[in-house]
């Protein structure tokens, strides 16, 4: 039996070839012309009654027309056994060999149109090429590609082998000289990494004692955080090639055709053991089995269980080591996790700011820098940002010094580059006077309240210019990164959120539809504050599966639900109540520092963008009062 797909697929293409070829050959699209072959005596006789309208003269063969479809029943030469008579058109007649001088004029006679051509020159090799010719063709081109489909680690490329190959690219350490001095931070990670350098460095010291080291090692971490780079690094570092592939890439359209791919890449590592595999983005292929959750495809299962099987299927001298990457590791089929397959995790985490620092470091290595640049400063005002992030920020800034034709990135560049990526690109958009002191007063709203209440994070920038989808923003920037927040704090930042909406009533008397995106995030911090972190004193120390997000991408995660309606009525209750607390918090602070609010907004209305040492200077000029309800607000529970 033919198992490989594509054999079958030309096997199918052969025989359809063959097929078509056998039945042309038995009827040939003549039978569907008719020419009758006639006595050379019987034309003459039909010449002689001008039935005949043109004849065609080549060597011995006479072809010709009568002038009308004749329908004589023609004892020798019929195609009808049956009997019945059958009209013809085209005729044709062999020439006797004496040359016979009666018959031109007998033709000029009746008027006969008489062509001439010269005699065909066919030899019998000749012959038996042409007939040949089609046949040699179509075997040929099907053994071509019978040839490089079938023969599996042959040379790369061609036509269908682009489906059936790994595409895992080979990168040499003379290629990519990606070493742990490229990877900043992550100490941890290299530390638990060590082992594995040192088993490829010298494979036969490890299995000499039979020790068995980890084969399959889980990258786990955000997108960006520099998993690949890892990988690289430690391939580098150990001297080993290096296969890299996406799992997307393993599932193309034709059912087969990633497990195929998934023989390929393995049989290729072993052939330059000791050596690494990387695949990226596991999770495309290794999720759970039979969950729906891939969309129940064949192909992909057929991927994942050709993985697992590979990675049972390794021999203990095979010295390659699989390293595989994602950041959903709660989507992974558990098959996938199991002792001798990816039974070691290792967390790629986000940079503290000290990480940020060398991260920054790093990737400003060939950027000519000016002296006022201050990296530790950048660092500490990125929170949350990644490796992928911070290289993003650094080749934007010396896009933006290009432009203006700088010969060094300055902190400016930075900080400009910083704006674009928290708070995305400014926009071109016109608004009008009303439009724009709404926003004044909306973002001040905001601005006022951080700067008033306490356990805020400070206001690193205040701005009416549209950026993003936003009209205006207000960014607060924590000092440090932060780990935990207490409830005081949370309750806070739902007042902040909602202080633009909050100043907008106080000077206009209504709500505009500004505040959209604010309520938002209200209603999902308030949903984590009574669901998951049981800051409700009626519900308690409980915790709901409502408001769940995954820990790295901050979607929320689609579960069952596994309270009572009674409990879910409670939970409205609750959420409702903290957000209202936090409203009335963040009216009596605006009420009480109207005057503050209003030179604010007049400010940032004229200047357009407050940053934070305009925002100190602003406030170092005045007094804030922080009403005692307020602040009661803050640390009552219920
Ligand atoms: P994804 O999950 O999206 O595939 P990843 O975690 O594999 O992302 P990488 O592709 O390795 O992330 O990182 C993206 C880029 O970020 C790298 O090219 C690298 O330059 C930079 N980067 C990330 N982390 C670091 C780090 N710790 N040190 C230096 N550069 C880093």
């Amino acid at each position: 039996m033919v198992k490989d797909p594509w054999q079958r697929i030309l096997l199918l293409t052969f025989l359809i070839l063959v097929i078509n070829g056998l039945y042309m050959y038995m009827f040939p699209p003549a039978t569907r012309d008719p020419v009758i072959q006639i006595a050379y005596s019987r034309f003459k006789d039909e010449v002689r009654l001008d039935n005949v309208a043109a004849v065609t003269i080549q060597g011995e063969v006479l072809t010709g027309r009568f002038t009308e479809p004749l329908a004589t029943f023609y004892e020798d030469a019929t195609a009808d056994k049956s009997g019945e008579p059958r009209a013809y058109q085209q005729f044709r007649t062999n020439l006797p060999p004496i040359d016979d001088q009666e018959l031109i004029p007998l033709l000029e006679t009746h008027q006969v149109v008489v062509n001439v051509e010269p005699p065909e020159d066919r030899s019998a090799l000749t012959t038996l090429i042409a007939n040949l010719l089609p046949w040699i063709i179509i075997f040929g081109i099907w053994w071509y590609i019978y040839q490089r489909t079938s023969k599996q680690g042959g040379l790369g490329g061609g036509l269908l082998n682009r489906y059936s190959k790994s595409g895992a690219s080979l990168f040499l350490r003379e290629a990519s000289s990606k070493t742990f001095q490229d990877v900043a931070g992550l100490e941890e990670a290299k530390q638990e990494l060590q082992e594995v350098i040192a088993y490829l460095r010298e494979p036969q010291k490890f299995t000499k004692l039979g020790g068995r080291l980890p084969r399959g090692i889980l990258l786990v971490g955000p997108p960006g955080t520099g998993k690949t780079l890892m990988a690289q690094a430690v391939a580098g570092e150990a001297d080993v090639p290096f296969f890299s592939i996406s799992a997307s890439q393993f599932v193309e359209m034709f059912v087969g055709v990633g497990a195929s791919r998934v023989r390929d890449l393995f049989t290729k590592a072993k052939q330059n053991a000791p050596s690494i595999i990387f695949i990226d983005e596991l999770d495309a292929v290794g999720r759970a089995r039979g969950t729906g959750l891939g969309g129940g495809h064949d192909e992909r299962e057929q991927t994942l269980n050709q993985m697992l099987s590979e990675l049972d299927g390794f021999e203990p001298h095979d010295e390659v080591i699989v390293m595989a990457a994602t950041n959903r590791p709660d989507v992974l089929d558990t098959a996938l996790l199991r002792p001798g397959r990816f039974d070691r995790q290792v967390v790629i985490d986000r940079p503290d700011w000290r990480d940020r620092a060398k991260i920054l470091a790093v990737h400003t290595r060939d950027v000519p820098l000016a002296d006022d640049v201050d990296l530790e400063t950048i660092a500490k005002g990125t929170p949350g940002m990644v490796g992928a992030d911070l290289q993003g920020l650094v080749n934007e800034a010396a896009l933006i010094a290009a432009r203006e034709d700088a010969e060094q990135v300055s902190m400016y560049h930075l900080d400009q580059a910083k704006d674009r990526q928290l708070m995305g690109m400014e926009r071109k958009l016109y608004l009008s006077e009303q439009e724009k002191r709404i926003t004044a007063i909306h973002e001040s709203g905001h601005a006022l309240v951080a700067s008033c209440l306490p356990n805020t994070d400070p206001i690193h920038k205040v701005t009416i210019i549209p950026r993003g989808q936003a009209l205006g923003m207000t960014q607060q920037l924590p000092e440090d990164d932060r780990y935990h927040y207490q409830r005081s704090g949370l309750l806070a930042q739902l007042a902040v959120t909602l202080g633009g909406r909050a100043a907008e009533k106080l000077f206009f008397g209504e709500y505009s539809t500004g505040a959209q995106n604010d309520l938002k995030q209200v209603m999902a911090l308030a949903e984590k504050m009574v669901c998951q972190w049981g800051m409700s004193e009626k519900l308690g120390p409980l915790s709901f599966n409502r408001g769940e997000e995954h820990p790295f991408l901050g979607l929320k995660l689609a579960t069952e639900k596994t309270f009572s309606e009674k409990t879910a009525w409670i939970i409205d209750q609750e959420i409702e109540k903290l957000v209202h607390t936090a409203q009335e918090c963040a009216e009596l602070v605006l009420t009480e520092n109207r005057e503050v609010l209003k030179a604010l907004a007049e400010i940032l209305f004229e200047e357009e963008t407050l940053d934070k040492e305009r925002l100190k200077e602003f406030f170092q000029a005045r007094t804030l009062q922080l009403p005692d309800k307020a602040r009661a607000a803050l640390y009552v529970s219920d």
